[in-house]
């Protein structure tokens, strides 16, 4: 079964009994128990109460999801925004309206599971490329097909930490005359100015299409939403069957708690710099201590065990020595590739740090 989490999410948390440094949440900016954010939140369940018991067509729309939307486009750098209940509602609701009977979806391996479901719910065909491979992406390209092309890709692979090479994409998909969508929901709040996302990283500001992201990671809340052009997103919240035929759109409370934390992020780049110095601190300890980070580019940081067994070993004599991280064990990754996932924070202190990679680094060293 599930372990479970008696505290509020931070640097350290009470996980089953045990108070344990957190290295396996999503909060990579600490903003998941913000005092902005949590006062944002009581405000607003003051005015408005708790639920907002209708769809945002009928009598569920606030005025707070139109000030998340506009504030959200203008810190993405887009037109406009449309707000889900999660990620996994915002890929599934967008890509069947963007894909339809006669296109073509060119979609990386590793892609995210939801991505995956909302190719199968578009009457479009996938066609999948090796990861990241541009050869492999080329050679569907060039395919022919009587509808659009689009390409598909994570901006940030949530199990390897790698970066998709988003400016050789964007060149491909020039060439080909593609729409490119990238899924960004580890991006945002990490990467780019402000943490404004991979697509910024790269200086790809209106060449990509479309982005879906999730405002449940960096963003410290819950929901997620897509990104891109007026059009677009008129059709999609005319058509986008995920957010249409919910009833229970973003709740008042988390729609003003992501107001707090995009309005703090457009104008505050401390934390994605307290992020990024954490992220450097703990690639060097665990470069001193000769472990095997794979391709990670981000603060997600896999270590390399190789063997299932072997995996999920380390997670629990981590857990014991007062340390949790996952261990990712197929499906989640290829067969002979496990490993314990370790996540950074801006939460985290040094000492944090140094007590994990110190764990780390004797139980790994004990192991191999
Ligand atoms: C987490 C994730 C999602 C889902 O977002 P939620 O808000 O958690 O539903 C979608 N795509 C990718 C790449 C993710 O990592």
């Amino acid at each position: 079964m599930y372990r479970t989490i008696y505290s509020p999410q931070g640097a350290r948390i009470e996980l089953d009994g045990a108070s344990v440094i957190n290295m396996a949440s999503n909060n990579y900016l600490g903003l998941a128990n913000h005092p902005s954010l949590k006062k944002a939140a009581s405000d607003a369940i003051e005015k408005y109460g708790v639920g907002a018991a209708a769809a945002r067509n009928i009598v569920g729309n606030y005025p707070l999801h139109t000030e998340l939307e506009e504030k959200l486009a203008k810190y993405k750098g887009v037109e406009a925004t449309l707000v889900f209940n999660s990620g996994v509602a915002a890929n599934t609701g967008l890509i069947p309206v963007l894909a339809v009977k006669g296109d073509v979806i060119l979609s990386d391996e590793l892609n995210h599971g939801s991505i995956i479901d909302g190719c199968r719910l578009s009457r479009a065909e996938t066609k999948v490329f090796k990861h990241m491979d541009m050869q492999s992406l080329e050679e569907r390209l060039k395919e022919p097909c009587e509808g659009k092309k689009i390409i598909i890709t994570d901006g940030v692979f949530s199990m390897d930490g790698d970066l998709a090479p988003l400016a050789q994409i964007a060149d491909l998909a020039d060439k080909y005359n593609a729409y490119l969508v990238v899924d960004d929901a580890h991006g945002d709040g990490v990467m780019g100015s402000f943490g404004k996302g991979t697509v910024d990283h790269f200086g790809l500001h209106g060449r990509v299409f479309a982005e879906s992201g999730s405002l449940g990671k960096a963003f410290g809340v819950a929901g997620g939403f897509i990104a891109g052009n007026r059009e677009l997103i008129d059709e999609v919240r005319a058509k986008g069957r995920s957010f249409i035929f919910t009833a229970s759109p973003l709740a008042p409370n988390l729609t003003a708690a992501l107001i707090a934390s995009i309005e703090m992020l457009s104008t505050d780049d401390s934390l994605v710099k307290r992020l990024w110095n954490n992220r450097t601190y703990f690639m060097q300890r665990m470069a001193a201590f000769g472990i095997d980070t794979g391709n990670t580019q981000t603060p997600i940081i896999p270590i390399m065990l190789g063997d299932e067994e072997r995996a999920k070993e380390v997670s629990v004599k981590l857990y014991e020595e007062g340390v949790y991280a996952q261990a990712v064990i197929f499906p989640l990754v290829p067969k002979g590739k496990a490993r314990l996932r370790v996540i950074i924070t801006a939460d985290h202190t040094i000492e944090d740090l140094d007590f994990a990679a110190n764990a780390i680094g004797k139980i790994v060293k004990e192991i191999l």
